[in-house]
């Protein structure tokens, strides 16, 4: 059966490694990288998200910056904020959480940003940067896949990759980072027909979709390697549990590797913002880039 393929301890693995890095450049230069998070409204889900964005970001020895505006805050108003944050030279990386409140143009809001200081790597100049092959701010759960293929098959040159989903956070950012590796690849959504036979082809299958464990082993090769990156909530006997967008136990017979969920793509998330942060640092300092950071 499958190997699972440990997002947890790979993610601590990261972490310690920015750490070590973090430190060294506070003893050469006296000056840490800074993280700052800007968070709207009230909305628990993302409170818990910013909580431990910050609790992470100073564990790796990293200033945590934590902005917190009112629902009614107007867009002005945040926009103002990200002007100071672009300003700010202890500022190296900027985090708008999203959802905004509906009366912000998120887009404009992300696109305030200075592209240099945009870790999650969602401005259009990032976006454009990535898909032209250039050095660019990465999104962070693509770039956490990406790691975890590459360690695992060492290169990814030749293999064909099926992504399942085309979101401008996940599945269009995953796409591009597979081509830069040299991947065949191909995008599939909710359009898509004769999906599982498309996705029976591929070596390296992501699904970023968003349905609780609609993938089963007809949709995939034997010996694939699996990346799940749906979180989904949902009740079971009577309980709440998180599941991926794949059937674990029935993928686990066929495929050559498999992410779980919890454990697996969600923990790289938020140890490659930190890698994100540590890149914007370098870069902001003209410092060499510790390797596989960035890409
Ligand atoms: P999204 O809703 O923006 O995009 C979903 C995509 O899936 C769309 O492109 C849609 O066309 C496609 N899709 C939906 N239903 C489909 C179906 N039945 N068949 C084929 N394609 C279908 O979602 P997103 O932001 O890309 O996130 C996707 C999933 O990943 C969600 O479960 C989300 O919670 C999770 N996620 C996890 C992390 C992490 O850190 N692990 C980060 C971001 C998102």
């Amino acid at each position: 059966s499958a190997k699972v393929i440990d997002g947890k301890a790979f993610a601590g693995k990261l972490r310690a490694k920015i750490a070590s890095h973090v430190a060294r450049l506070r003893d050469e230069t006296g000056v840490v990288p800074g993280l700052a998070v800007v968070l709207v409204g009230e909305d628990a889900a993302s409170q818990v998200y910013v909580r431990n964005k910050g609790i992470q970001t100073v564990a790796v020895g990293m200033a945590s910056y934590e902005h917190k505006l009112p629902a009614e805050a107007s867009e002005s108003q945040l926009l103002a904020l990200i002007a100071d944050l672009n300003a700010d030279r202890s500022v190296h990386g900027i985090l708008v959480q999203l959802p905004l409140p509906a009366h912000i143009d998120a887009g404009a809001v992300i696109n305030a940003i200075d592209p240099r200081k945009d870790v999650d790597g969602f401005h259009v100049t990032n976006v454009g940067l990535l898909a032209t092959g250039q050095r660019s701010m990465v999104p962070c759960t693509p770039l956490g896949c990406l790691m975890m293929l590459r360690d695992h098959f060492g290169s990814l040159r030749g293999r064909t990759a099926v992504v399942v989903g085309r979101s401008n956070i996940v599945g269009k950012p995953m796409a591009q980072l597979l081509l830069r590796d040299d991947c065949s690849v191909t995008i599939v959504h909710r359009h898509s027909l004769g999906m599982a036979e498309i996705c029976r082809r591929a070596d390296i299958l992501v699904t970023a979709v968003g349905q609780p464990e609609m993938f089963d082993a007809s949709y995939v090769k034997p010996g694939a390697v699996v990346i799940d990156v749906g979180i989904n909530r949902i009740e079971r006997d009577g309980r709440s549990k998180l599941v991926g967008d794949v059937n674990f136990a029935d993928v686990a017979n066929i495929a050559g590797a498999i992410t779980p969920v919890p454990g697996g793509v969600g923990p790289m998330t938020i140890a490659c913002l930190l890698a994100n942060t540590l890149t914007a640092y370098c870069r902001a300092h003209d410092l060499p880039e510790p390797d596989g950071l960035a890409v």
